[in-house]
């Protein structure tokens, strides 16, 4: 390949990736491992009014926000979706997403069935949405005890969500089944190589094509 062309095919449309999963289903993990492994990616910090766990950090994880704060965020049209998920308030902030988007970046969300359907309105095309299912409840109500970071009462709220969550399986565009971490996250960076050679989102194809075509072959 003439080298003067090939940069050409480095230019593409940013990658929108939203992963949901009921609690416990290893899908933060699996984030967390894509963040690490692929430098592309940037993940969109949410705001939550949920209280910190003793493990995180403002900032990185969520920024924590008071129900006053997160109300008046909303109001100024500051949120690119919002949803009430185990009673507290999670949200996506509207800038980093909209610069990553401008800039032509992939974004990684972290963010339940209300959130998705919120950005898949707004953003289309650009979005990627991939469930993470466990491979059984058991295995789920196993996972988030040995977490043990939420009370008793919390686990057997978010056991119940689970199911709520799981019902809108069918609205994205892959599942995958975590019965095995490695396989998992396999499945995963295959779905985002894949995407990120669609043709759609590769408009530096038209000058790569037309180097072929003009290309002098002596
Ligand atoms: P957790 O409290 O365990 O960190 O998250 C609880 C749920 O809220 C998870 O399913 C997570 O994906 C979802 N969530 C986190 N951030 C957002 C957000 O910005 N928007 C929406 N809609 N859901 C979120």
């Amino acid at each position: 390949m003439p080298s003067n062309n090939v940069g050409s095919l480095i230019r593409r449309r940013g990658l929108m990736l939203v992963l949901s999963s009921p609690s416990g289903a290893g899908k933060s993990t699996i984030a967390r491992n894509l963040l690490e492994s692929d430098n592309q990616f940037e993940l969109s910090v949410s705001v939550t009014t949920r209280p910190r766990r003793g493990s995180e950090i403002d900032g990185r994880h969520y920024h924590f926000r008071s129900r006053r704060e997160f109300e008046i965020l909303r109001d100024n049209d500051e949120l690119l979706e919002w949803a009430e998920v185990h009673g507290n308030f999670y949200a996506t902030p509207r800038g980093p997403a909209e610069k990553a988007m401008a800039e032509g970046r992939d974004m990684l969300f972290d963010i339940d069935w209300q959130g998705a359907q919120q950005l898949r309105e707004k953003m289309r095309g650009d979005i990627v949405s991939i469930f993470i299912l466990p491979p059984s409840m058991r295995e789920l109500k196993d996972r988030l005890k040995r977490r043990a970071e939420d009370q008793e009462a919390v686990i057997e709220t978010r056991l119940k969500n689970a199911r709520d969550e799981i019902e809108h399986w069918t609205e994205y565009d892959f599942v995958v089944v975590n019965d095995d971490l490695d396989r998992a996250f396999t499945e995963v960076v295959s779905i985002v190589t894949a995407e990120r050679l669609r043709r759609d989102r590769r408009p530096g194809l038209f000058d790569f094509v037309s180097g072929l075509m003009d290309e002098d072959l002596g």
